[in-house]
């Protein structure tokens, strides 16, 4: 599986770091949701590109950028290189020097630009981890078209661009897949996903699910599942990474609200009081932020509860194993012939899972209808844990309580 990355910051280097790691057997499988458990190995993820627009970055390799995060770096991050992108607006604002090909290029040159570039190695995967932008969905073939015919480089995000220029690629090349891991709607455009499945592109997205947000769904469906009424939810996200940094800007941090509220009325079935967005920026506190949770809920006899969590979250590797496991279900999709999106993946995986219009649903349910799709796509060895080797037990149980619902 030959992979692109867009956007080489925390998330990207530490996949690549990690990846590069497993094959020279100095790391294990922890924090890979599926392990080494499916038809493709993590060990078959090759990357051969990578894009960024931030100036300490473009035309370094990976491996140079990589220490700017990381104390040790395989060398075989050596040989790739990092490609200017586009970078239509995406880090306005922000205390960084910067350039992209849309400096000096139309928007259809700038497509015209990274197919070219792209088909010298013929990628199948592309993963998008660019700095969180302000976006509003096409959801209108024509609409998107015009608006890159028409060079309209306000209107147009950096990922629409990306995703558009991995739809014309696949048009004259093989088929791919995009993986969206930021808030901007792609798996939720209907623009991106009719063309996808057009011309054999399968979008996964919208925005990573990791850190508080999973953990609050899960508790979520426990407290409906046991018929308890929650009064409130307030959850803070405090951290010193650059994503962090870009959320203090207004625009950018409503992208992430949006995603993370969205939870809430899908899980419950009804609008429950909350605040739930990243709240600030601390920059001692690095990559491992610091969650804040509270639920306060009705339970029997009028009976008034709460749920406290605090937590210290590594936030980048989080979101990496997530994208071992993307990249592989991605090459599996492509296999199956599956354009468009695949919302059995979405609902697993991301914040505000694709096609437009889904629902946000527990992890835990979530997590049985992936493996439902997996079906014998899931290889499990002997070598795992029980919870694993029961796999197929529970993607049977799965089945029947479904056809009993
Ligand atoms: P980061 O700021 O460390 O990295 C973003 C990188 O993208 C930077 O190197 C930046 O220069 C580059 N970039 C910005 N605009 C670009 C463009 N137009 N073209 C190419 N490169 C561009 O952020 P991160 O922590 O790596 O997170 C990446 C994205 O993933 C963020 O949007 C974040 O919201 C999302 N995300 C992260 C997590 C997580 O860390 N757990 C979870 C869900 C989603």
């Amino acid at each position: 599986m030959r992979v692109v990355v867009l956007g080489l910051g925390y998330v990207g280097t530490t996949l690549m770091v990690g990846v590069e790691k497993i094959k020279r057997g100095e790391l294990d499988y922890c924090g890979i949701p599926l392990g080494n458990n499916l038809k493709y190995k993590v060990e078959d993820i090759e990357f051969v590109s990578a894009y960024d627009v931030d100036l300490r970055k473009v035309g370094k390799s990976v491996y140079e950028v990589s220490l700017m995060y990381h104390n040790s770096v395989p060398d075989s991050l050596k040989e790739i290189v990092v490609h200017e992108g586009v970078h239509l607006n995406s880090l306005k604002g922000l205390p960084l020097r910067v350039r992209g090909l849309d400096y000096r290029m139309s928007l259809r040159e700038c497509v015209e630009r990274l197919i070219e570039e792209w088909s010298e190695n013929s990628p199948e995967v592309f993963i998008n981890l660019c700095t969180t932008e302000k976006a509003e969905p096409f959801n209108n073939i024509e609409k998107l078209r015009e608006a890159i015919d028409n060079d309209e480089k306000e209107r147009v995000t950096a990922t629409q661009l990306y995703a558009y220029a991995a739809i014309e690629y696949a048009k004259y090349n093989n088929p791919v897949v995009f993986i969206n891991g930021i808030p901007t709607p792609i798996a939720n455009d209907l623009a991106f996903v009719k063309l996808g499945k057009e011309v054999g592109v399968t979008f996964f997205g919208d925005d990573g699910a990791t850190g508080a947000t999973p953990l609050i769904t899960d508790l979520l469906e426990h407290l409906v599942e046991r018929r308890r009424e929650v009064l409130s939810i307030a959850q803070f996200n405090i951290g010193g990474n650059m994503d962090f940094l870009s959320l203090t800007l207004k625009e950018r941090n409503k992208a992430k609200e949006r995603t993370k509220s969205k939870v809430v009325k899908d899980v419950l079935g009804y609008n429950a009081p909350h605040f739930i967005k990243p709240t600030g920026y601390l920059e001692p506190l690095g990559d491992k932020k610091f969650v804040a949770m509270h639920i306060m809920y009705k339970s029997f006899n009028n009976a008034i509860d709460e749920v406290i969590i605090n937590m210290r979250v590594n936030d980048s590797p989080a979101f990496a194993g997530l994208l071992v496991d993307l990249i592989r279900l991605g090459r599996i999709a492509l296999d199956r012939r599956y354009f468009g999106t695949i919302y059995e993946v979405n609902a697993f995986y991301m914040k505000s899972p694709g096609p437009p219009g889904s629902k946000v649903i527990s992890k835990v349910l979530a997590f049985y209808l992936l493996l439902n799709w997996l079906g014998d796509s899931l290889h499990v060895s002997e070598s795992i844990s029980p919870a694993f080797s029961n796999l197929t037990l529970i993607s049977n149980i799965y089945d029947s309580r479904r056809e009993s619902l």
